[in-house]
């Protein structure tokens, strides 16, 4: 080795999984100490936009990566795909998403969207995950507003046990997994914490972080590209507002990381539901909740409370949201 920074996919041959190396990433900085690279006017930015994405400096993934290191027993792969930044406003000083006018939101909606439809046309991309990481407690080292956009040329290990799951349940019943836990929510209502005509928004009975909100939408669809204007709208509205709940509940904002689960790029998946989840990670005393050896070592959360008394805390702050 020696000469490129190792950048490349490690089978995990034990938990049958990919692990994302990269030496490129050890450069990052923390707070950077010039100015904000995604503000409007620096040489990555310009100027003259609401939503921009832009390649990442700090990648996991690359459209022409080198080759993998060999071993006489490990696997590796190329870590070929993308990683983008979405700098969802100009605006350096909004703390959060939610600061967003719901019309803003739409717009950064619709930005992803795009890139949805790009990488369904890229060979090797096999899925695209759009998350974002909220909060020094997760490591958020610029605090400009963005998100995040990872295209994989493979499908993520929760995405790969929640189609398997879904699948089965969809072999032996006829329906829905996810139409199912909807109704079920909706049903019970204990836990649901805002809806509008398109997209209910809950924490789940199984919730394993604290404030743990999964949005759904009503209509069962897969990707973020066949969702309706008035159902992006629906998305924008709802993501606002248990977000704000999010800021309204303790005396600090709350730490949290979101990810869209849609199906895979490329082929078929009817038994699938795109969701929204949102990981809020105080607890109900406001202290953060660690992962801990429950958690890392087993692979089991352990729930402090009850779902159902933390979706009524949750209901209180968002009714204060304007
Ligand atoms: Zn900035
Ligand atoms: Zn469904
Ligand atoms: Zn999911």
């Amino acid at each position: 080795m020696g000469g490129r920074p190792v950048i490349e996919l490690r089978w995990d041959p034990t938990l049958g999984e990919w692990v994302l190396v990269s030496a490129i990433r050890e450069e990052r900085p923390w707070h950077p100490r010039h100015a904000c690279p995604f503000c409007p006017g620096g040489g990555e930015t310009g100027r003259g936009w609401d939503v921009l994405i832009i390649e990442n400096r700090y990648p996991v993934l690359k459209p022409d990566p080198p080759e993998p290191s060999t071993h006489n027993f490990y696997g590796t792969q190329k870590s070929i795909g993308r990683c983008y930044v979405v700098i969802e406003t100009p605006e350096h000083g909004l703390d959060d998403i939610s600061d967003l006018p719901v019309e803003h939101i739409v717009k950064v909606v619709n930005a992803v969207r795009g890139k949805v439809v790009e990488a369904s046309k890229q060979a090797r991309a096999t899925y695209l995950l759009w998350f974002r990481n909220k909060g020094e407690e997760v490591g958020v080292s610029l605090t400009h507003p963005h998100s995040q956009v990872y295209v994989t040329p493979f499908i993520p290990s929760k995405v790969l046990r929640e189609l398997s799951n879904s699948l089965k349940y969809w072999r032996s019943t006829g329906r829905c997994l996810f139409c199912t836990i909807l109704r079920a929510e909706v049903s019970d209502d204990v836990r649901v914490v805002f809806r509008n005509s398109s997209w209910v928004a809950f924490i789940p009975f199984y919730a394993h972080w604290p404030f743990e909100v999964h949005i759904y939408p009503r209509r069962h669809v897969q990707l973020l590209t066949q969702l309706s204007r008035g159902e992006v709208k629906g998305f924008a509205e709802a993501l606002k507002t248990v977000l704000c709940g999010f800021k309204n509940l303790f005396r600090r904002p709350m730490p949290y990381v979101f990810a869209l689960h849609q199906a895979p790029l490329r082929g078929s998946y009817p038994h699938y539901h795109l969701h929204l989840e949102i990981y809020g990670m105080f607890r109900s005393t406001g202290l953060l909740k660690y992962a801990g050896g429950m958690e890392l070592g087993g692979g089991n959360f352990t729930y402090d409370s009850t779902p159902e008394a933390n979706a009524e805390l949750l209901r209180r702050a968002l009714s204060r949201c304007a």
